[in-house]
């Protein structure tokens, strides 16, 4: 299976004054299949944004190396195809607008880029139809909602039609509403083939996805599939995660004895398994409705 990022090994230290320095990544190896929507979760400084800021080159290895489509990014030649091709959301969505009116804002990368004018209006519906915003185009965007702002940004890199889209913590500024508009988003994006880096620090969030990294002090401490991840509820407790609600109720069910099948996630499949084990027979197999 093709990666669209290879990260081999890698070390990172940021410098705090002439004699310290602070190591944020300790040898880190991850690779990100094309199509994937992965979740990278972890507490605040264990290294998530230094980590995701090497898959396009914003930061380049200490040690070991990063490659993005194939292309190592220390090779300088090549930075402006792999951020083109690997493009980025960040938290504030406030500084990720630039224009005055909502289409002009998602444009703005093309024409710096001389995309011909035909192409950009294209390309500018298109990704305005693929966050919900197509009906915004004509808005200022300082009267849009946090939500609608982070999805008009998420329009801005779609419409560079990127191969993969990383977003650090986008949702932490929103309001539930607005978190759940970008959630949808991220997932209708997935269904479309677009291979999707979500850090974040909800739960509920990471559920949704294929596959969840957990990092801890520059480390990676658990990569699988949800269902294994939040099974391990001892652990993530220790390193100050929350853990989804259904996954920490079944947990407190097993301390009492109550035995249940590994990974549940969603309340529905508790709730079968519970009402299996009153009816006195066998828990159902999960299924999922997520
Ligand atoms: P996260 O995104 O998970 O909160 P970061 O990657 O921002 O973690 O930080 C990892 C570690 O690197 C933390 O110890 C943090 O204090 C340190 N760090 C991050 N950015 C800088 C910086 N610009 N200068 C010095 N230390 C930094
Ligand atoms: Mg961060």
């Amino acid at each position: 299976m093709e990666n669209i990022i290879d990260v081999q090994n890698i070390s990172y230290s940021y410098s705090v004054d002439e004699t310290r320095r602070v190591q944020a990544l300790h040898n880190i190896s991850l690779q990100v299949p094309r199509g994937q929507f992965l979740a990278i979760l972890g507490h605040n400084g264990s290294g998530k944004s230094t980590l995701s800021k090497h898959f396009n080159a914003i930061l380049l290895p200490e040690s070991g190396e990063v490659r993005a489509m194939g292309i190592d990014t220390r090779d300088e030649a090549h930075l402006y195809d792999i951020r083109r091709h690997i493009g980025m959301v960040f938290q504030n969505p406030d500084n990720q607008i630039v224009a005055t009116i909502v289409e002009e804002d998602v444009a703005f990368a093309l024409e710096n880029m001389g995309v011909p004018t035909a192409e950009i209006r294209r390309r500018v519906d298109e990704a305005l139809k693929a966050v919900g915003m197509y009906d915004f185009r004509k808005r200022p965007p300082h009267h849009l909602s946090g939500g609608q702002k982070q999805r008009v940004a998420i329009a801005g890199v779609l419409a560079m039609q990127p191969d993969c889209i990383v977003l650090d913590e986008p949702t932490a500024m929103l309001d539930p509403r607005g978190r759940r508009e970008v959630l949808a988003t991220l997932q209708n994006l997935h269904a479309q083939g677009v291979t999707v880096v979500l850090i974040t620090h909800f739960m509920d969030e990471a559920v949704q996805t294929d596959r969840v990294v957990v990092m801890e002090r520059g480390d990676i401490i658990l990569d699988g599939a949800p269902r294994e991840v939040f099974s391990n509820i001892s652990l993530l407790q220790s390193v100050g995660l929350d853990v989804p609600q259904t996954a920490e109720l079944s947990h407190e069910l097993e301390k009492c004895g109550i035995k249940l099948p590994r990974g549940l996630l969603t309340v529905n499949e508790l709730a079968d398994a519970l009402a299996g084990l009153l009816e006195g027979s066998h828990c159902p197999s999960s299924k999922s409705n997520m």
